[in-house]
Order: structure tokens, then C-alpha cells, then sequence
């Protein structure tokens, strides 16, 4: 795909550029009522929860499911739940998971066919069988959607199975209040405040005088929606609150990353002894790919069944980690692991500026929090640099108000 592609705007952005509402305040009941109404309307309503000592999405029935009262603690290859002292229900900052596995699956399947009297039968892939809503997006992966959003369907041709998922799809977004040790979207310019590509946006306010919060819609689904629950106008002290709670996520950032001709200077720089330096401790795990909610590298696989009735086409998740990705005949291009790295970091800041006309990072630091040996995406920039330590910031603002 080449950055001079022609570049319609993906439908289902599109469909959500509408204005913004003015803002109303919900209780926790019509929270639950939100979750309601769209089960109700035959979504699969996905958001966080707690699982295996993790905040993972998955189905949530109802506000029970929520991750009351918990945040996370993030740093360089660590990351450990605790207990807030409010029963915050996004209270958090990203896990693991991103909705990256449910518009674009760890594995698909692409066709199926069957031997029949007259020869083969070929299946399309069924659609999805329920559309998803998406509770508790946050500003960052909102920017990641929008990424994969140009990926696969913005150029000559459209990934068909993932237009069908996000066309459908709802988005229920939350402004951040709790920054994580390993976030630095606030340098990336994708957050800690949400400002398109949702339903509705949240700003969830806890405190001594309650638990409310601040509703807006941002599309016409959105706004239908709203309307069906039980508001009431947005005070001036809500208004204030909201603001105050993105704030201080921005301020309590825990990475930083300075973008300022970083594209030039990773192209430049192919060579860097850096390259040896983070080589020598990347296991090529691919975990910083997995957990990447803009990775979106796929192979493809063909198996059958032993009677040769029935052959399978399946897509999935590859990394640029793995030695088979960069293999043609004869070997793999990319046979070192700093070769792999250098790849992946480059891409992800600097060529895909080229190919998609924006960076690759949102600046969720899920690849810092998750890589086993705590590479640090921010830490290798700032030494490409020539900054050692400018790459992040003392451990004692990494964690919002937890
Ligand atoms: S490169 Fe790392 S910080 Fe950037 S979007 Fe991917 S996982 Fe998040
Ligand atoms: S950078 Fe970390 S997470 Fe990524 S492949 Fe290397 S060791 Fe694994």
C-alpha cells in the first residue's frame, strides 16, 4: 500500500463524525441500564474485567462484571493489581487485551471446502454472528481503532471480514483518570482525553458526593441511546470535575516520548550501536507484537482433515519477531534479533508515518509492560538519541490517584 493511495474515510469513522451532545450526568443504575439496553439490542457488550489477576475485556452482563475498586500498577515488564479506596469501575489503565482481538481475531477463518459428488464446494466465511459493543475504550485505543481502521479498510482493497465487525460495532469511550506507569499517549497526541470515533464518551466522577458520570454522545446511535436512559443536566461542578479528572492522567503519565524528528532519526540511524545493545536482551517472544493494539501482521495457513474431505483456510496473528515472518527462498531477511527489532521500532515510528500517513504508537506502553525483560520503547528512542534516561519519567507520578 503506498502513502499515495487514494484514502476514503472507513464508513464506520464516518458514521460517527457527528456532533458532539451537550453533556448529561448518569448514575451507576443507568450504567447498568446501558449495558442492558444494548444486550438488549443485540450487541455482545464487551469491557473489563478482572481475570487471572489481570483487567481483561470480555462479556460483561452487567455492571457487577466491572472491575470495581481495582487499578493497576505498571512498570517495565511488571504489571500488578491492587485496590483503590474508592469503588471506581475504570479506575484503571489498560491491560493486556485490546479491542484488537475482537475487529481483527488471533485467528479466522477465511473459507472452508468440502469434497462433494461433483468435485469441491467452497464456503465463505460465515459473518459475525453478533455485532460488539465496546464499553470503556480509552482515547489511546480509540487512535489504535482508527489506525487498524486505515489498515484494512482505507486502502485499494478492504479486509471484508473486519469491515463487517466494526461497521457493527458500538463504542462506549472513557476519558482517562488514572495514568499508567508505562503510558505516554499524552506525547503521542492520542489522549488522555477522547475527541472522536465514539458512541458515547464517559468521564467517570467518584468522590464524597457520589458516583456519576458525565454522558456524551458523539453519533446518532449514541444519542438515541442516551436518550434512553435516566439523566439530568450537567452541573458546572460536573463539568469541572470531568476536566479536572483528564488532568490528571495527563499529569501522571509514566513514560514520555519525544517525537520531534524521531522519523528522520530512526532512518538515519539504521546502524546505531543501540541495535546491538537492545539485541542482546529481546528474546524475539513477540509478546510486544501480541499485545501492540496497532500490530497487524497476519499469515495465512491452509489445513485438512486426514480423509480429504475437508480443507480450511485460516489467517493468523504473525509478528515481525519470528523468524519465519521475513522468510522467502533461500532464509529469513530478518535472521537477527536485532534486525527484527530494529525493524519493528522503525516501523512502528518512522515508516509507517510513510505508509499510512501516521505513527504506528499510540502510546498505550502495553509492549513496555508486557515485553518479559522490559524493553522500553520510550527508553530505546530517547537512546537512539542520544538521551539515556530521558525516555521516562521517576516512578512516583506513574500512578494517578491509586
Ligand atoms: S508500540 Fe507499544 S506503546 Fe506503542 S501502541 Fe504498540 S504497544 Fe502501545
Ligand atoms: S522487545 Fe520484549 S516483548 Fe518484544 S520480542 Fe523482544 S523480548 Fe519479546
Amino acid at each position: 500500500m503506498r502513502a499515495d493511495d487514494a484514502q476514503p474515510e472507513p464508513a464506520a469513522a464516518a458514521a460517527r463524525a457527528g456532533a458532539r451532545t451537550p453533556p448529561r450526568l448518569i448514575g451507576s443504575d443507568a450504567l447498568a441500564a446501558l449495558i442492558a439496553t444494548l444486550a438488549a439490542g443485540g450487541y455482545a457488550v464487551i469491557g473489563p474485567t478482572v481475570r487471572d489477576g489481570a483487567i481483561v475485556y470480555d462479556e460483561v452482563r452487567g455492571v457487577a462484571d466491572l472491575p470495581a475498586g481495582w487499578t493497576d500498577r505498571q512498570e517495565a515488564g511488571r504489571y500488578q493489581l491492587e485496590r483503590r479506596a474508592d469503588g471506581a469501575l475504570f479506575g484503571y489503565a489498560v491491560g493486556p487485551h485490546s479491542w484488537k482481538q475482537f475487529l481483527h481475531p488471533p485467528a479466522e477463518l477465511l473459507w472452508r471446502a468440502r469434497r462433494t459428488e461433483a468435485g469441491f464446494a467452497v464456503e465463505a466465511a460465515p459473518p459475525p454472528a453478533r455485532r460488539f459493543a465496546f464499553l470503556g475504550v480509552r482515547a489511546c485505543e480509540l487512535h489504535a481503532i482508527a489506525i487498524q481502521d486505515r489498515v484494512f479498510l482505507g486502502g485499494a482493497y478492504q479486509d471484508t471480514g473486519y469491515a463487517a465487525r466494526r461497521e457493527g460495532a458500538f463504542i462506549v469511550a472513557v476519558n482517562c483518570g488514572t495514568a499508567g506507569g508505562t503510558c505516554f499517549c499524552a506525547s503521542m497526541g492520542t489522549g488522555p482525553a477522547v475527541s472522536a470515533g465514539f458512541d458515547l464518551v464517559l468521564t467517570e466522577l467518584v468522590g464524597e458526593d457520589g458516583h456519576d458520570f458525565l454522558v456524551e454522545a458523539g453519533s446518532e446511535a449514541g444519542a438515541s441511546v442516551l436518550a434512553s436512559l435516566v439523566s439530568r443536566p450537567a452541573t458546572q461542578a460536573a463539568l469541572a470535575a470531568a476536566g479536572a479528572v483528564v488532568e490528571r492522567a495527563r499529569a501522571g503519565m509514566g513514560r514520555r516520548m519525544e517525537t520531534a524528528g524521531l522519523k528522520e532519526l530512526l532512518q538515519a540511524n539504521p546502524e546505531h550501536p543501540r541495535w546491538d545493545d537492545v539485541a542482546a536482551r529481546c528474546l524475539a517472544c513477540a509478546n510486544c507484537t501480541m499485545v501492540c493494539p496497532t500490530c497487524f501482521c497476519t499469515t495465512v495457513s491452509e489445513r485438512t482433515d486426514l480423509a480429504g474431505t475437508e480443507a480450511v483456510r485460516e489467517k493468523r496473528w504473525e509478528s515481525c519477531f519470528t523468524a519465519g515472518f521475513s522468510f522467502i527462498h533461500g532464509g529469513a531477511v530478518r535472521a537477527s534479533r536485532k534486525a527484527r527489532y530494529r525493524q519493528w521500532m522503525t516501523h512502528k515510528l518512522a515508516h509507517w508515518i510513510d505508509q499510512f500517513a501516521t505513527s504506528g504508537c499510540v502510546g498505550c506502553g502495553r509492549c513496555i509492560t508486557w515485553c518479559p525483560v522490559g524493553i522500553d520503547i520510550t527508553e530505546e528512542g530517547a537512546a537512539i538519541r542520544g538521551h539515556e534516561a530521558a525516555g521516562r519519567d521517576k516512578p512516583e507520578v506513574a500512578h494517578g490517584d491509586a
